[in-house]
């Protein structure tokens, strides 16, 4: 009753479309949930040569590539990107790295894991935004796959403010 009226004065909104969310939804609405763009480069056949995948030639061996969401400007990911690293929406993070972690551990990629590693930020932007918006993406998905976690293993050396162009792909 007092969630009821709580909830009809200070609707929960939406994160990728901003509509309130309707009773049972928590942090993206049934709506959304549907029509975000998914990769499903965990799909059989998409993961032995993606895309993704691709962009590592020459630089890294990569035995897998994945990426959960497709960015499109002006839409939905960017609503949720905009949550993830100007609202202090982290847990909004976390539900879509456990989404995103059972996922994958349906499709067997569970094994394959040892650790999960957000990438981190320069720590002088850390200090300004006071979280990284990809650790609590980290910590849902290593809780769906059932490994470790860690935000203290890598290190960014150069503040990527610097780099003027980033493609869609980086972000
Ligand atoms: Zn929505």
């Amino acid at each position: 009753m007092l969630q009821d009226f709580l909830s009809l004065l200070f609707p929960e909104i939406c994160n990728a479309c901003d509509q309130p969310l309707a009773r049972g939804e928590r942090y993206i609405c049934t709506e959304c949930n549907v029509k975000l763009p998914y990769t499903d480069l965990h799909l059989p056949g998409a993961t032995e040569l993606n895309y993704l995948q691709q962009r590592f030639w020459g630089k890294v061996p990569v035995r897998f590539a994945f990426s959960y969401l497709h960015f499109r400007s002006k839409g939905r990911v960017q609503r949720v990107l905009h949550k993830l690293k100007y609202k202090g929406a982290q847990e909004l993070g976390e539900h879509l790295g456990r989404r995103y972690g059972t996922l994958l551990a349906e499709h067997g990629y569970a094994a394959h894991f040892d650790l999960v590693l957000p990438v981190p930020l320069h720590r002088l932007k850390l200090r300004r935004r006071g979280y990284n918006q990809s650790d609590g993406f980290a910590k849902g998905l290593a809780e769906a796959l059932q490994i470790a976690w860690s935000s203290k293993v890598l290190e960014r050396a150069i503040d990527s403010d610097t780099q003027t162009k980033k493609s869609r792909l980086d972000r």
